[in-house]
Order: structure tokens, then C-alpha cells, then sequence
């Protein structure tokens, strides 16, 4: 760290670098920090590095936990037998903020993309596949984003899970083309669900 920063512009130069946070809201932030108690100011410091320190990845879906693996994948209520396998942990957020979907999940960190050097094996197939040979699974809906990166390796898991005969379903239209599962609205993401297709 450079010591001759001054420690306003530091912290700005920190925050811009978030999605979605440029300098004038970086501004507004650090002067919000200056006016606030110290103890408010130390809470978050702490919580920042007890985010980077705890959470990881579930052992068994991917998702953002900070147990071994996470409450869904734990929770008895949710059905086994259904997989929605989503790209990131934000997708997968968006769906449950929909509140339209009750089996689990799979997180594949990322999707296919050439142009940026992501193949299948950067990606959390293995282990999916993995999962659904052990068995128990009567569905598997892929809920990958509707864009080319998406629809590629909706795609591919199509040539790799249809060999096994478990019903494999696409998320509907209704999700805009080019949409970004995080960005589209709950009563979107519930109707893309139900009213996925056999492929
Ligand atoms: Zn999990």
C-alpha cells in the first residue's frame, strides 16, 4: 500500500472498484464512514474479512456457505429428486428470492465461453455429473442464462446428461433473450420454471 495516499482517496479508489459504484457514491460512502461511530466503522472491517475468512464453496452444490455444505442442500424439506443448475451463487439467490422452486441446486461457477478460456473443466460439471450418477435424481432443469454463453452449456450438459434418462428440462421463455437470471424480476423467474420444456 502506498503510505503517501491519502486515506479519503484510498478507500474511494477501493470502492470503485464494485459493480456498480462509481466515484460520486464512493464518495458519499466514505464521508457516510467518516460521520459514523468508530464501532460501526470496526463492525464493518470485521464483517468484510469474516466474509473473505468463512464463507465457501458447498461440498455438494456450490453454493456460498459457511458450513461444509449449505442450507438448502441441508434442509430435508427441499426435494431430492429435482436439480436446477444454475451458473452463479446470484442466480441461484434469484431464484429462491422467486420462491418458485423447492428441490436443489447445482452451481456450475461460470459458463461456457471460449473467448474468455472457459471450458467444461473450469467448470462444476464433473461434479454434477457425479451427483447424478449416485442416482436419486428424476430431474434436472438447466437454468443457465439465456445469452450464447448459457444456451452453449445448456447445450453441452444436454449431450452429456440425456445418455443417463433423467428428464431434462430448459427454463421458458419469459426470460428476456440475452437476460441475466439476476437481474430479472421474481414473477419472471417463476414463470421461466414452470413453465420449462422437455429437451
Ligand atoms: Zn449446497
Amino acid at each position: 500500500m502506498n503510505r503517501d495516499v491519502d486515506p479519503i482517496e484510498l478507500l474511494i479508489q477501493e470502492l470503485t472498484k464494485f459493480p456498480g459504484i462509481g466515484e460520486k457514491t464512493a464518495s458519499r460512502l466514505v464521508f457516510h464512514l467518516l460521520h459514523c461511530p468508530q464501532e460501526d466503522a470496526e463492525a464493518l472491517a470485521r464483517a468484510v474479512l469474516n466474509l473473505k475468512e468463512k464463507v465457501r464453496f458447498c461440498s455438494l452444490c456450490f453454493n456460498l456457505t459457511a458450513q461444509e455444505q449449505c442450507k438448502i442442500c441441508q434442509d430435508e424439506r427441499r426435494i431430492e429428486g429435482v436439480i436446477c443448475v444454475v451458473e452463479e451463487p446470484s442466480d441461484l439467490i434469484a431464484i429462491e428470492k422467486a420462491g418458485a422452486f423447492k428441490g436443489r441446486y447445482h452451481v456450475l461457477q461460470g459458463a461456457i465461453s471460449p473467448l474468455d478460456g472457459i471450458g467444461p473443466d473450469n467448470l462444476k460439471i464433473k461434479e454434477l455429473l457425479e451427483r447424478l450418477r449416485r442416482g436419486k435424481v428424476d430431474e434436472v432443469i438447466l437454468a443457465t442464462n439465456i445469452n450464447v454463453e448459457g444456451e452453449t452449456t445448456a447445450l453441452y450438459l444436454q449431450k452429456l446428461i440425456k445418455p443417463l434418462g433423467i428428464k431434462l428440462t430448459r427454463i421458458a421463455c419469459g426470460v428476456p433473450s440475452g437476460g441475466d437470471l439476476e437481474y430479472i424480476d421474481r414473477v419472471t423467474i417463476g414463470k421461466a420454471l414452470e413453465n420449462r420444456r422437455e429437451i
